[in-house]
């Protein structure tokens, strides 16, 4: 019998069985998140209410003379139509209006639970509607790269405890679940609304059912992001520029491109309006504190890029740059900054991807030998292929998961035919995905675990 079927033990005691055993401090702060996610309408002002917990995203309305205006109608028409039934128990006026914040399906795919045809309901959005969709269109990679690994499509049902800022998959009628535009298709195939009046301004003013809007052009999450402002009532809704998280400034999809300047510039103005209360995209509205938070939020943000950038000029490396970037702590203790959804090292790691490219500025990054040339060099230094294998399963029985994955990648290279390197690397990564906070890092780990268990079984 093989190290690696003990190291198997191991794992399995932690993991997928993790649930009722022994959960990793990661795993019961995300499972202690899904709280924040039952059904509720919240009054955010006496005329503003907001649905969270119905959907992936959260839907609001504001009440107006003679109608009511919807902010991001969601993700699909079933789960929007219950938030339409809650709402009529608040007024039986008519919708009249429906604002979206952005292009992404999680904020839009429900607007037919609230429109009508004929009806002159105006659906209102930025006139660069959909841009990031259509970005991705031209580049060939509609439908995304990885996005079902990052949000835990295709994880077991034991494994899949939530994303951070949205409802448990668990209670996504569909079974899927986006909250930042991972896919952009509309779920059961309903049909999309399309925006009826778009504005290519900065800031337009308007007054529906006697209710004054400003809608204010705020590109961050997606370039074509507005917020709402209602200066009556002080409310501001910020679209997905703010949930309660690290802002998700890269997506481990990997296909979008958010500029994290114009995302603090757009936070900054959000500000500027001297909001009394803040509704997010996703996640509980924040009531009465919203200058504090956007502040915290901006100050957190504007860090993180100017460390970044500083280091950069100096010669660091982005690993070196993830610990310099680091937030001070009167920031890193906010649970609206803690890395449930976006990270910073995935921030630092973009900031520096995009202003600088691929090159880190490590000569040995411009003489890059091949990952088997890598992965013999280690096996040579271990003396052996064979001493490299068994202090990989050493390092699986001694409590280091993430050492064993890296020490059995280079026997799985070196023994691509061998299902043990294979398993012991697909048991480390769910002992390591078990452990990792951040949800769409959890999820790709796990997932990719769960790949390389399925390869490993049809070698075997
Ligand atoms: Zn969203």
């Amino acid at each position: 019998m093989s190290l690696y079927k003990t190291a198997a033990i191991v794992a399995s005691t932690l993991f997928p069985a993790s649930v009722a055993l022994a959960q990793s401090e990661a795993t019961q702060r995300l499972l202690a998140r899904n709280a924040m996610f039952e059904p509720a309408i919240v009054e955010v002002a006496a005329n503003v209410h907001t649905a969270i917990g119905y959907q992936v995203s959260a839907n609001s309305m504001i009440v107006g003379d003679d109608g009511v205006i919807i902010v991001d109608p969601g993700q699909q028409v079933a789960g929007a139509q219950q938030v339409r039934a809650a709402f009529e128990e608040i007024t039986d006026k008519p919708v009249v209006a429906i604002i979206y914040t952005h292009g992404h399906g999680d904020h839009t795919n429900g607007a037919p639970a609230f429109y009508e045809d004929g009806a002159g309901i105006q659906v209102w959005a930025r006139s660069n509607y959909g841009s990031e969709g259509a970005r991705v269109a031209a580049a060939g990679l509609d439908g995304g790269a990885r996005p079902v690994n990052t949000q835990g499509f295709d994880l077991l049902p034991e494994q899949k405890i939530g994303i951070g800022v949205a409802i448990p998959p668990e209670r996504v009628p569909t079974g899927s679940m986006m909250v930042d535009g991972a896919t952009v298709r509309a779920v059961g195939g309903a049909r999309r609304v399309e925006p009826t009046h778009t504005f290519a301004e900065d800031r337009i003013s308007l007054e529906i059912a006697g209710v004054e809007i400003e809608l204010v052009a705020a590109p961050g999450e997606t370039d074509d992001q507005l917020y709402v402002w209602l200066p009556q009532q002080r409310v501001v809704f910020a679209g997905d520029n703010f949930y309660q998280s690290w802002p998700n400034v890269y997506p481990l999809r990997g296909t979008a491109r958010r500029s994290i300047r114009d995302w603090i510039a757009s936070i900054d103005s959000m500000r500027a309006e001297n909001p009394l209360h803040l509704v997010g995209g996703h996640t509980t509205p924040m009531l009465g504190n919203a200058v504090e938070v956007l502040t915290n939020y901006r100050d957190a943000m504007r860090w993180v890029h100017d460390r970044t950038i500083e280091g950069a000029r100096q010669y660091m490396t982005p690993d070196e740059l993830v610990e310099y970037a680091a937030l001070p702590a009167h920031l890193a203790d906010l649970d609206y900054l803690a890395e449930y959804y976006g990270s910073i090292w995935g921030t630092v790691r973009d900031i520096y991807a995009q202003d600088l490219g691929w090159f880190d500025g490590d000569p040995l990054n411009l003489h890059r030998e091949s990952p088997l040339r890598q992965s013999q060099r280690m096996a040579d230094l271990a003396g052996g292929v064979e001493s490299l294998w068994t202090t990989a399963n050493e390092a699986m029985q001694n409590g280091d998961p993430l050492g064993a994955a890296q020490l059995a990648q280079h026997v799985m290279r070196l023994r691509p035919e061998d299902p043990e390197p294979r398993m012991l690397m697909a048991d480390a990564l769910a002992v390591v995905g078990e452990r990792t906070f951040n949800a769409p890092a959890r999820n790709y780990t796990i997932a990719y675990s769960n790949r390389l268990r399925r390869e490993a079984e049809a070698l075997e």
